[in-house]
């Protein structure tokens, strides 16, 4: 589903809350996709101007927020940029005249939402960078009410972990460009949200530089810049998601801000294979990272 695979692990044994979760997840991908037709985020780009249901306005208005606390470095406006650069299809980059065009038509302040009516002000919107986590959280608060206690939420790398408190889960992050399932670190966690963003997942290689999915609106190119991933921890998924594409933007300096803004951790992997933590993050006796 959403372009990646969705994983929901109930331990306990409730398969009827495990069909609704994914049921769950259908239905707001109906919902958010770029790419379904008739689904909200269709129709705004289709028509610039549309009545969304109540869970897409309040998400249009997490990211405005997201974009205004990075300084547009998180903006769902990137649409005509990452259709151009398509990094999944292109073996070069495009032309300095083609990205300056598409450059104009983007811009999160020509957004604006009202109740539930969005008008994009031109823009094209792509919410693939916050609405995996958004559906995690939707999906973990529905576990919850369903009364699982134990559970891990995988939606395409972000991860909400639901425990009892006690027990601990271990959390490792992918090393770039090493085979699926080397690691680069560990994380032990008590619960909570991780999300990760990187260069790795979706690029090409023209001319010795990576070209990768994560466009810097500044430049209307892919990010260059010391970071080869970042895992975010967070209060909410939908956080955590932003904001690992924010602070891949960013770098370790500038996330400085964001993350303290926003009570979050982050374990940045440079492209040099170096592991950088952010200021509450340490390491335990055996090498894990943990919260301090
Ligand atoms: P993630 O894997 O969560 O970091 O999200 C990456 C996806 O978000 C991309 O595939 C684009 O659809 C979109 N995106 C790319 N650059 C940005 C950006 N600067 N701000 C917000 N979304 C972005
Ligand atoms: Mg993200």
């Amino acid at each position: 589903m959403m372009d990646t695979v969705v994983t929901v692990t109930v331990y306990g044994g409730e398969k009827d809350e495990l069909d609704k979760a994914l049921e769950l997840c259908r239905s707001y991908e109906k919902m958010l996709s770029r790419t379904e037709n008739g689904s909200d985020i269709e129709l705004l780009n289709q028509n610039g101007r549309a009545e969304v249901n109540k869970e897409t306005a309040e998400l249009i208005l997490l990211s405005e927020e997201i974009s205004n606390a990075s300084d547009g470095a998180f903006d769902i406006t990137l649409t005509p940029l990452t259709l151009l650069w398509d990094v999944k299809n292109n073996t070069e980059p495009p032309s300095e005249t083609s990205i300056t065009a598409a450059m104009d038509k983007c811009g999160h302040q020509k957004l604006s939402v009202n109740g539930c009516t969005v008008d994009t002000g031109g823009t094209m919107l792509d919410l693939g960078g916050i609405a995996k986590g958004y559906i995690a959280d939707k999906v973990a608060k529905a576990l919850k009410n369903g009364g699982v206690k134990n559970a891990v939420i995988d939606l395409g790398g972000n991860l909400v972990l639901i425990g009892d408190g006690e027990r601990e889960f271990t959390v490792g992050i992918q090393k770039p460009f090493a085979a699926v399932g080397e690691k680069a670190a560990t994380v032990k966690l008590k619960g909570g949200n991780t999300s990760t963003s990187g260069i790795y997942e979706r690029y090409f290689e023209y001319d010795g530089k990576i070209y990768h999915h994560i466009i810097d609106a500044k430049t209307g190119c892919p990010v260059e810049n010391e970071i080869a991933s970042v895992t975010v921890i967070a209060d909410t998924s939908a956080v955590s998601d932003a904001l690992s594409t924010a602070c891949l933007v960013l770098g370790t300096e500038g996330s400085k801000d964001i993350l303290r803004q926003y009570n979050a951790n982050a374990v940045f992997i440079l492209r040099s294979g170096e592991v950088v933590l952010s200021e509450n993050l340490t390491y335990d006796r055996d090498g894990n990272i943990k919260v301090k």
